[in-house]
């Protein structure tokens, strides 16, 4: 959940201006990262679309004009990804040096830096996939040599499109974009200092992916030591049942051949064969 931010918004000379560990930061620097950020992901997201749509087109193999402005559309893609990387790399560049800088590129070696309860519950608010059981916001990152433009949903994603059951028009991802803008820019700056903090600082607690993960080991490990327990009483039961066995023996051979008894002897006998 999107706690108390711990970059503190204010106002210095007619600038807003964001506050961390000391460190001042501009609001406009933050907007630029968070929407450079949004754009790149959002290509990824077209891309992946994209080849999907590709390989099924192939393998119907009959509608070649549908093929060649499927691969018209990823070369033209690919000039979109390498300007909106050039994007991100301007605006991460200026960021001021200082502890704000420090803790966005520490948070960037981890390659599931986006998985920290703030923004997997803004993806669940916005309906995205964290919202559904299909996990592709947890295996984005997998397989893929670059990490950046890898994170939530964005209104490109092919699984949130499939579950919709429409495509978004460029029109409406453009003004879903502006919207989006609109809300960081708003006039008492909390949506970026919400924003800016799960972009940019060390997260508080830990990733929702990371707490189930070791919560079902846990409920693993209980069942594990109930089975345990389970078995242990089990033996306990065949190893009284072993001790009364040859308690019968030592009577038997007390006895001196009672046939009664012998008899009895040759039952526990085989209740215990056939309980162990
Ligand atoms: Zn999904
Ligand atoms: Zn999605
Ligand atoms: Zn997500």
């Amino acid at each position: 959940m999107f706690q108390k931010p711990r970059l503190q918004p204010y106002s210095y000379s007619g600038s807003s201006r964001l506050d961390w560990d000391g460190q001042s930061f501009p609001c406009s620097t933050l907007i630029d990262i968070i929407l450079a950020e949004y754009c790149l992901r959002e290509v990824v997201q077209q891309q992946q679309f994209l080849k999907s749509k590709l390989r099924v087109l192939e393998k119907i193999n009959d509608n070649e004009d549908q093929k060649t402005q499927c691969k018209d559309n990823l070369r033209s893609l690919l000039h979109q990804l390498s300007d909106k990387e050039y994007d991100l790399y301007r605006a991460e560049k200026m960021i001021p040096p200082g502890p704000i800088k420090n803790a966005y590129h520490t948070l960037r070696q981890d390659p599931t830096w986006f998985l920290r309860e703030e923004l997997v519950e803004d993806c669940v608010q916005r309906g995205g996939c964290y919202s559904r059981d299909c996990g592709c916001c947890k295996m984005r990152h997998e397989g893929l040599k670059m990490i950046k433009g890898v994170g939530h949903c964005t209104p490109a994603c092919e699984c949130c499109s499939r579950n919709r059951g429409f495509e978004y028009s460029p029109q409406k991802r453009e003004s879903l974009f502006e919207s989006f803008r609109e809300m960081l820019k708003g006039d008492n700056l909390i949506a970026l200092a919400q924003f800016g903090e799960a972009f940019c600082l060390p997260p508080l607690g830990e990733k929702p992916c990371v707490k189930a993960a070791r919560e079902r080991l846990a409920r693993d490990e209980q069942a594990r030591e109930k089975k345990s327990q389970r078995e242990a009483a089990k033996g306990a039961v065949v190893n009284d049942t072993k001790i009364m066995v040859h308690e019968m023996e030592i009577q038997d051979e007390s006895s001196q051949g009672s046939q009664r008894q012998v008899g009895s002897s040759k039952w526990w006998k085989r209740l215990f064969r056939a309980r162990d």
